[in-house]
């Protein structure tokens, strides 16, 4: 509600002057709401809006404003709408549960990245399972049919306790009694009224598409002391025909699952035995993972890093000095002790304090920097085993990490040579969709960040020049920095249009500062290096599994675990297949001999599953004229060819794909 404390400061009291994100300026009468503004630009823009930003703050489309403001409209394709609207559904659920469910209690309900949920206990004796869900959303439907109004109240901490005590409602009690007397508002449609900060959508009418995903158990704020709620997933649309497309697409999604694909290929596995969220890699994704390391590598040399390792563990004290320890270590992995000395030790949850000391280790003039330390080095951080997922969230994941410790002057170049390396990874894994996020410091709240301003303009500046120069188009987020400098981010869009986090570089004067790092400059003065974190892949498990997750398994020819698959049409040939494995493996070719009694039909419907690029079919005529007869995947007939012009083709083909690289 800030935006209601703002002073008038315009001269006329009966009209707000309203500023749109094009920078105009209209004047409208004090106390009008969204959607007549909306209105008075088109009808079909009031139409189509969901809610507003007033100076940031999102509202409803219904509340009056009354002071100058900034303004944005939302629709349907910003988040702030999305968010709005599947807040009311989540509301608009638990009125059908309330109907369903006598005595049934609320817990939260939060709009989320994709949809909604609400916590809730139904009473005593009673389950929601995942059959019941369409009975709910049956209910749900008929209760948009009474297209009902979302009525916003502000309400005393008293009176909110005494409404929701009178419903026997505990939960709703509990989170009341965390909030601020004057801070409390709730929202009524039709029988149900909620406690809730908003905002909503006006009226249910709105919400034509809804499908309940799935249930699950939640405990009553994470706690697993507290009591296990039953949590319901749905998600919502203001068409069908948008429902029927997510649906399509989380069936897609669900075929390119990581988790699934990584089993059928043989990549990773985790074992209850060795832990939670502790990925172990299997010969072929070990042998896919080296691949990418070394290519990674081989890139790197080019651009002048040198290659460290480092041990999995430091002392403690290493993270005291960082600054980590004070900010994250209570919600880590524990020190481990000595049995003698009385040492602590850490698993490392970072690279960066043993790099800082290696770069410590000699003395370090103006014209030996920049300097570029990389490791492929393994960290460890503690996640709740609920949040843990497939390789995407793990508790032990090896970073593709380098640090660049550089002068001043040199940070825009190193920048725009990290962007090269990203661009060069991305170009090779044919991720052509991505784009990127300037994280800057928020400039009203300068003191939140380390070094000066005149450190913070620089860098910043050097990051919008290198994209500028570099013709990447990136958001610009204000605030998003970290307390120790600004960082550009990567996200790229995966084959069915799903955005991933990946990349990462970002500026440090917080290391140099607190591990005392030093260069003798040209004036013979000592000075702070400025240090660059950056890791292209973000983590192999998580590269990896948005690979996974991007191409479906079907990885590009010089990644992929098996580039070819032989299949001997009867057992008799079995010898052959075998020889020419060992000849295709001469010339580096990775091919594997399906020697299994089964009829060829089947080999090669079952190989198709695997992925594997290239199926070599050996018979009676190919071992007599030393030739394999070739299909390609999904492609069918390539044609006879002897191995080594078989292993040619294939090594031509990754030849160009790299002659970038
Ligand atoms: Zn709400
Ligand atoms: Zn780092």
């Amino acid at each position: 509600m800030k935006w209601l404390e703002l002073s008038f400061n315009t001269n006329n009291k009966y009209m707000i002057k309203v500023t749109f994100p094009d920078g105009s300026v209209r004047e409208y009468s004090k106390g009008s709401t969204a959607y007549q503004i909306a209105e008075s630009i088109s009808p079909r823009l009031a139409n189509d809006i969901l809610a507003a930003s007033i100076n940031d703050e999102i509202i409803e489309i219904n509340r009056p404003i009354t002071a100058d403001c900034k303004i944005k409209l939302h629709k349907w394709d910003d988040e702030q709408a999305k968010h709005a609207f599947w807040h009311t559904s989540a509301h608009l659920l638990a009125e059908a549960l309330q109907e369903l469910y006598p005595g049934i209690q609320f817990g939260i309900g939060p709009a989320i990245e994709s949809g909604f949920y609400y916590d809730v206990m139904p009473a005593q004796g009673v389950v929601i399972k995942e059959s019941d869900l369409p009975t709910i959303e049956k209910k749900m439907a008929e209760l948009v049919t009474r297209k009902e109004n979302v009525v916003r109240q502000e309400i005393s901490k008293a009176d909110a306790l005494k409404m929701f005590a009178d419903k026997g409602e505990t939960f709703k009690c509990e989170l009341i009694n965390d909030l601020e007397d004057g801070t409390i508002t709730t929202y009524t449609q039709g029988n149900f009224t909620d406690l809730c900060r908003g905002p909503h959508l006006i009226n249910t009418a709105d919400i034509k598409a809804i499908k309940l995903i799935s249930v699950a158990g939640a405990y009553w704020r994470g706690d697993e002391k507290r009591p296990q709620m039953t949590r319901i997933y749905g998600i919502s649309f203001p068409k069908k025909k948008m429902l029927d497309e997510y649906l399509v697409l989380m069936e897609e999604a669900k075929k390119r699952d990581h988790r699934k694909i990584g089993k059928e290929l043989e990549l990773f596995a985790f074992s209850d035995a060795v832990g939670k969220g502790l990925p172990l890699w299997l010969p072929k994704g070990t042998a896919l993972r080296l691949r990418l390391e070394e290519f990674l590598k081989r890139i790197q040399k080019r651009f002048g890093y040198q290659q460290v390792m480092t041990p999995h563990i430091g002392q403690k004290e290493l993270w005291v000095t960082s600054g980590h320890y004070a900010k994250y270590g209570k919600d880590s992995f524990q020190p481990i002790h000595t049995p003698e000395e009385g040492e602590e030790y850490l698993l490392k949850p970072m690279n960066c304090p043993h790099h800082c000391e290696i770069y410590k280790v000699s003395p370090h003039s103006y014209k030996d920097l920049p300097l570029r330390y990389a490791e492929f080095g393994t960290v460890y951080r503690y996640e709740q085993s609920g949040e843990l997922h497939g390789l995407t969230r793990v508790r032990s994941f090896t970073q593709d990490d380098a640090h660049i410790f550089c002068r001043p002057d040199q940070l825009k170049e190193e920048f725009m040579k990290v962007m090269d390396i990203i661009f060069i990874i991305f170009k090779a894994l044919n991720f052509d969709n991505f784009e990127a996020q300037i994280s800057l410091r928020d400039p009203n709240n300068k003191e939140k960040y380390i070094g000066s301003d005149e450190v913070w303009e620089k860098a910043e500046s050097a990051i919008i020049e290198a994209c500028e120069y570099k013709g990447l188009k990136a958001k610009v987020e204000l605030g998003e920095a970290a307390f120790y400098g600004p960082k550009l981010d990567f996200m790229v869009k995966d084959a069915i249009g799903r955005r991933w986090q990946l990349g990462t570089i970002q500026v440090d004067y917080n290391l140099p500062e607190r591990f005392n790092l030093e260069y003798t400059g040209a004036d013979n003065l000592k000075h702070r290096p400025v240090m660059i974190h950056r890791a292209p892949f973000g983590s192999m498990e998580r590269f990896v599994a948005v690979l996974i997750e991007h191409t479906g398994g079907k990885f590009p020819l010089w990644l992929t675990p098996d580039q070819a698959v032989i299949l001997p049409i009867s057992e008799k040939f079995n010898d052959y297949a075998q020889k020419v494995a060992n000849e295709l493996s001469q010339y580096d070719i990775r091919a594997i001999v399906d020697d299994r009694n089964e009829k060829i039909g089947r080999k090669i419907r079952d190989n198709e599953l695997k992925r594997i690029p290239y199926l070599l079919i050996v018979g009676e005529n190919e071992m007599n004229n030393n030739i394999v007869s070739v299909r390609k995947q999904g492609e069918g007939v390539v044609g006879e060819q002897t191995p080594k012009e078989f292993a040619d083709m294939v090594n031509d083909i990754i030849k160009s794909m790299m002659s970038d690289f």
